[in-house]
């Protein structure tokens, strides 16, 4: 096994299970819990207002949890999962409440699941929701590559977008348009046959072509005193994301003030400029 192995972190909703919200609203006819952080990128503000919406029409934490018990994963969900976990360590990354994923989560042979809390009160209304912390999809794909993983996050939607900038390689699993018009920088996937495949590739070989323009950037010693920008910027940090990285050097151009020589060989950061002639 590699020095650093590989961990897959996968947002559930929309990648592994349906829309939980969406299928409430469906079942229910509120149409208004048809939002999601697709339409909203605010997580706490849609929350607050799911939670109004639902004490509005007297539904319960019982209410919610029988509509949610009668969904099943995407199809070709669960096959991918119990190839994923039998090939790799996985984790969950979820906004979602231990509350409303359980009768999922059985459905998917219990995988690991890192999400939050709801407060319920004696009559079994929700009246608030308790994130576990901010940002922790992000938080928890740091904290992984601090723990000498390899991170692989696959997401959807807005509130994934952060960790899959964080993680070695960020894939959208069936994003929609707006998603993918806004995060260019990620790859989009739209089947599990492709997602195996790629994780697949990405085990084996790394990104080994941006890899070395990247590994040659973070080591580069006059990196660190080039300008304020670095230090700003923390791009020396080895836990510091290529995607992070990649997206600095578009914003600051002075970051790449060196020649990177692409060939059908390869490509090479050229400092001494001999390097450049392992790729001729
Ligand atoms: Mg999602």
């Amino acid at each position: 096994m590699a020095a650093q192995p590989l961990i897959i972190a996968t947002d559930l909703e929309g990648v592994l299970v349906p829309e939980i919200w969406i299928a409430v609203a469906e079942r229910t006819g509120i149409a208004e819990l048809r939002l999601t952080t697709r339409d909203l990128p605010d997580y706490d503000e849609l929350m607050r207002r799911r939670i109004a919406i639902l004490r509005e029409h007297g539904l319960s934490l019982a209410d919610v949890q029988t509509v949610i018990a009668t969904l099943d994963p995407l199809p070709g969900a669960a096959d991918y999962l119990v190839w994923l976990r039998s090939h790799y360590q996985c984790i969950i990354l979820s906004d979602t409440f231990y509350e409303f994923a359980a009768p999922l989560m059985a459905k998917l042979g219990y995988p690991t699941l890192f999400c939050n809390s709801l407060e319920i009160d004696g009559r079994g209304m929700i009246v608030a929701h308790r994130m576990r912390m901010t940002h922790g999809k992000r938080e928890t794909v740091r904290a992984l590559r601090a723990l000498g993983f390899r991170v692989l996050a696959i997401g959807d939607s807005y509130n994934d977008t952060a960790m899959l900038a964080a993680a070695d390689h960020g894939i959208l699993f069936r994003p929609p348009p707006n998603i993918i018009a806004e995060f260019p920088q990620f790859p989009v996937i739209d089947s599990y046959a492709d997602l195996r495949e790629t994780i697949a590739d990405f085990d084996a070989d790394g990104v080994p072509e941006r890899g070395v323009v990247l590994a040659g950037v973070r080591d580069d010693e006059t990196l660190r005193g080039r300008l304020s920008t670095v230090d700003d910027l923390d791009l020396v940090d080895g836990h510091v994301s290529e995607n992070a990285i990649l997206e600095a050097m578009a914003e600051n151009p002075i970051l790449i003030e060196r020649p990177i020589v692409e060939t059908d060989k390869g490509v090479r950061l050229c400092r001494p400029q001999d390097k450049v002639r392992e790729i001729l």
